[in-house]
């Protein structure tokens, strides 16, 4: 039986370890008990949620630390309560969950009114001021019962979704009365934007009442880190803003707006013009363009003025009882962006084309960060230290300089849990979507290749492939047809209920004969989703998603090889894509007792190259297979033939 640190068993709740759980439990416990950054990849059925928690509560109780716990996804942040309520049937720990004010209020203005975070803060803001929130009213008119809650909620483990129903009883606000606890309990658990966005963060600190110095932030599915850095950083500006803004400043009266919006749009429509699909803009002649062309001698004063106006129309709107929605003040926050980072190497500045939902062409702006460091770095730096942890982390120096991790980080690769006989994995030459090969009869033959994993395969079978337009292809090449089990696709810009529709869909199939999905790579499907047993039995991963040679990747590409010369193709190119290739094909192993099969579609998977970013827990048992029919058939059918051996037993959550 493996073995843990005695000071990290007392918080571990399970009676038995995982294979391997002991080894990446004990190299999180010795890190942060030095204060050492550390950053490990680990499979799926690792257990990695109690084995982070168990690990850093001792130091966090020893030196009065606060444990952030930043993921992605409502149902990982309860996974982190639920593990924490495990823990506190033997030990004194407390945490919850945190949604937005929009999430987690009541009034009914703000449930019907709030697009977004940033509204409903000003909302709730007008609302509490004008002592028109029963709500936040009920709290200062009855403290004693609201701090007997407070008391009760910071010493126990609750989901937001708890505190909220605990509040409702009592009638208080339950987003004030999380702000009022979450400096008191021991594990938060929350989306990455409140540790890495710096507007959120800063609004996060005053609640936390404490320095980051003070916080152990664990990292989970630490992957999705650098793109979402990215997302924070970037903004962009579509033409149906500038027009609403243009009909906003009629409306108000405001005709040097309304010319200004008028010629900021016909420029972009000159502009988009010459314009296939994306181009790079020089930041610099577009603002002489604007100065030109919309007669604006100080630009910098005109955006302030465009913020200003805007700012007194979303009060108005307020104080009329309307969402506080102005299109001027987003043109004016846009182009102080574009204008602040005009002379930064670490920003692109793109114009680029795109088809509406309703089919209509129109044209966006965009202000792309091409360096996530600048994003994460800041708060790697003012933690007391740093767990990263995920399935698809290698090679793990890439991601460390890609992050602006110290140098110092402890970098662990973990073994998988799973017997070796559970996962299979096979790489089929003689097929790719390589673009000069796209060809009918290469879709033929990845249709082919498809339909012998799933007339194999017991239950349900996933395909993600590159992008929708292969994913069409393999539509147009009969792919329907030619497989006996119901075929489930996603399409582009699917609503995510409706997509949510479609993976329920699939998975009440696994105990009546089975379906396919076929989704892409990246996807909402391929990613963040779970499938545990015969919800998939195999995911098949057609071709290696590389982004399409547009000016951002080339951007991005030249961007790194400026800071770590001659990684800019790998860094901003190659492991983007392995990343999304090794995350959709983890899909179908999940749990311990899980047996997945593992299908990619593309001679390329088999080059040493590409293997190089695949996790151990893949690339370990892969076996690549000669252009041949039938060999599929062949594994799979040895893989998934039916064994008297019984699924191994575990205590743990999966
Ligand atoms: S105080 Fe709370 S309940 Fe009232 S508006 Fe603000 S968030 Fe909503």
């Amino acid at each position: 039986m493996p073995k843990l640190p005695r000071k990290v068993a007392q918080y571990f709740p399970y009676s038995t370890v995982r294979p391997f759980q002991d080894e990446f439990t004990t190299t999180i416990y010795d890190a942060v008990r030095e204060g050492n950054h550390v950053l490990l990849e680990g499979s799926n059925g690792l257990g990695k949620t109690v084995a982070a928690l168990s690990a850093c509560l001792p130091a966090a109780k020893e030196k009065h630390l606060q444990i952030l716990y930043a993921a992605k996804t409502h149902r990982q942040h309860d996974r982190v309560i639920e593990e924490l309520r495990a823990i506190s049937k033997t030990q004194a720990v407390s945490g919850l969950s945190l949604r937005g004010r929009a999430e987690m209020c009541f009034h009914p203005f703000i449930v019907r009114q709030a697009a977004d975070a940033r509204s409903a803060m000003e909302i709730c803001e007008l609302l509490r001021t004008a002592e028109r929130c029963p709500y936040y009213q009920k709290m200062s008119g009855d403290v004693d019962r609201c701090a007997e809650l407070q008391v009760h909620i910071s010493s126990s483990a609750y989901t937001s979704s708890e505190i909220r129903e605990l509040c409702r009883v009592e009638g208080f606000c339950p987003y004030e009365v999380t702000k009022l606890v979450v400096g008191d309990v021991d594990v938060t658990a929350l989306s990455y934007l409140y540790v890495f966005d710096p507007a959120i963060r800063s609004a996060f600190l005053q609640r936390l009442e404490k320095p980051f110095k003070q916080i152990i932030l664990i990292v989970d599915e630490a992957h999705n880190l650098p793109g979402i850095a990215i997302e924070i950083a970037s903004d962009r500006l579509s033409q149906f803003v500038i027009r609403q803004a243009e009909q906003e400043a009629r409306k108000y009266n405001f005709p040097d707006i309304a010319a200004f919006s008028r010629q900021l749009n016909s420029l972009l429509e000159q502009l988009a013009a010459r314009v296939e699909e994306e181009a790079h803009l020089l930041p610099e002649l577009f603002l002489d363009a604007i100065r030109r062309r919309a007669d604006v001698d100080a630009p910098l004063t005109f955006f302030e003025h465009l913020h200003s106006v805007g700012h007194v129309i979303k009060r108005s709107l307020l104080q009329h009882g309307k969402s506080p929605r102005s299109h001027i003040h987003r043109v004016g926050e846009f182009l102080s962006t574009w204008l602040e980072t005009a002379d930064d190497a670490s920003f692109t500045h793109i114009l680029s084309r795109y088809v509406t939902r309703t089919g209509a062409t129109s044209a966006r702006l965009e202000v792309v960060a091409l360096d996530p460091s600048k994003v994460t770095a800041p708060v790697f730096s003012a933690v007391y230290c740093s767990v990263g942890m995920s399935g698809t982390l290698e090679p793990l120096e890439s991601y460390v300089k890609i992050a602006g991790l110290p140098d110092a980080t402890i970098q662990k690769i973990v073994d998988s849990p799973f017997p070796r006989e559970h996962i299979l994995s096979l790489t089929c030459c003689g097929v790719t979507t390589a673009m000069k090969q796209r060809t009918r009869s290469m879709y033929r033959k990845l249709v082919e290749r498809i339909a012998e994993v799933v007339h194999h395969t017991p239950a349900n079978v996933g395909v993600f492939t590159v992008s929708y337009e292969i994913l069409e292809n393999l539509l147009a090449a009969e792919l329907e047809g030619t497989l006996e089990k119901p075929l489930l696709y996603e399409r582009r810009d699917m609503p995510s209920r409706e997509n949510d529709r479609l993976t329920r869909q699939f998975k009440s199939y696994a105990q009546r004969g089975g379906a396919v999905l076929l989704g892409v790579q990246g996807g909402r499907s391929s990613e963040g989703a779970d499938y545990p047993g015969d919800n998939m039995n195999a995911a098949v991963v057609v071709g290696v998603p590389y982004a399409k040679p547009t000016p951002r990747t080339s951007a991005q590409v030249r961007y790194y090889d400026s800071c770590f010369p001659g990684h800019g193709r790998e860094y901003g190119y190659v492991l983007p894509a392995l990343t999304k290739a090794s995350q959709a094909a983890g899909r179908p192993i999940r749990t311990l007792e899980d047996r997945g099969a593992i299908v990619f579609l593309d001679y390329r998977f088999a080059t040493r190259y590409c293997q190089r970013f695949l996790p151990l827990w893949i690339r370990r048992s892969m076996k690549t297979l000669p252009d041949m029919n039938g060999i599929v058939t062949k594994e799979l059918r040895l893989f998934f033939r039916p064994s008297e051996e019984g699924p191994p037993a575990s205590v743990q959550a999966s």
